[in-house]
């Protein structure tokens, strides 16, 4: 996979990105940056991409043609027609299944905006697809693009060692992940769950399946609702819903 990313803070994506399993994808080449400085393509003497809004109001605009030409240099190199991600709080809210698609190409272009955001007219030209990381606004698109970059690059085959494989994590099967121990057994006072040592492999996926069931029910019920349940995870759940009526009857 390869992510073209159009940004006026390439340094800040290097940098973040330049850590732990994403650094190994990078080193092993399973992933590829390709950071295009926006500023590269200002076409000023002074390397101004932005200018005041029409019409008035705070702030800044990143103008259209710095982006559209810094665009066209990174098509160039496109092996194919790819998905342009425009990093936006207005965008579609990004999620695992998201995660997913994007996890499949082959190439991907993410535009991070800055100061306002970008002249409506770069999304109506390049933009395939806008992207939200969440229902709050940041400074600027790097962030998320980040997170794009991460969440999609776990999912590509090779991206995680074998120990670290994505497939039992939260969302995964529609539901959070089973709480995690590690050594040691006892502390303050607490210990691991006995079953996870008892060595008995049947009884220790019982266990995390339906403390997954039983976190997703506490932490986030409405997942439930599209996660794929056997017969005995919904008897499981029933369960747990019945203790809780006769908790609640009797406090
Ligand atoms: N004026 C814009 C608005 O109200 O929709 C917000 C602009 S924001 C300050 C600057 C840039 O940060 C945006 O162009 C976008 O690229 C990025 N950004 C901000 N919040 C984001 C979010 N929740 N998800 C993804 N990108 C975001």
């Amino acid at each position: 996979m390869i992510y073209h990313i159009l940004t006026l803070f390439p340094e800040m994506i290097e940098q973040g990105l330049g850590h732990s399993v994403i650094k190994r994808a990078l080193d092993e080449k399973k992933i590829q940056l390709d950071l295009v400085n926006i500023r590269d393509f200002a076409g000023n003497k002074h390397n101004h991409v932005d200018d005041y809004p029409y019409g008035g109001g705070a702030g800044m605009v990143m103008q259209a043609k710095p982006i559209f030409d810094a665009y066209n240099n990174i098509k160039k190199r496109l092996k194919a027609p790819c998905p342009v991600i425009y990093m936006s709080p207005q965008g579609k809210p990004f999620n695992n299944e998201i995660a997913k698609k994007y996890s499949k190409l082959d190439e991907m272009v993410i535009l991070c905006g800055h100061y306002e955001g970008v002249d409506e007219r770069i999304i109506e030209e390049i933009v395939t697809e806008e992207i939200s990381v969440g229902d709050y606004v940041l400074t600027g698109g790097e962030l998320g693009a980040m997170i794009v970059v991460d969440a999609t690059s776990r999912m590509i085959e090779g991206v995680l060692n074998k120990e670290e494989s994505h497939q039992t994590d939260t969302f995964e099967d529609g539901l959070l992940e089973y709480p995690q121990y590690t050594r040691p057994p006892q502390f303050n006072g607490k210990s691991v769950p006995s079953v996870l040592i008892s060595g008995n492999h049947k009884n220790v996926d019982k266990w995390r399946r339906e403390q997954a069931l039983k976190r997703t029910l506490e932490k986030r019920p409405d997942l439930l609702a599209k996660a794929k349940l056997s017969k005995s995870d919904k008897k499981y759940i029933a369960k747990l819903l019945n203790e809780a009526e006769m908790k609640g009857n009797t406090d």
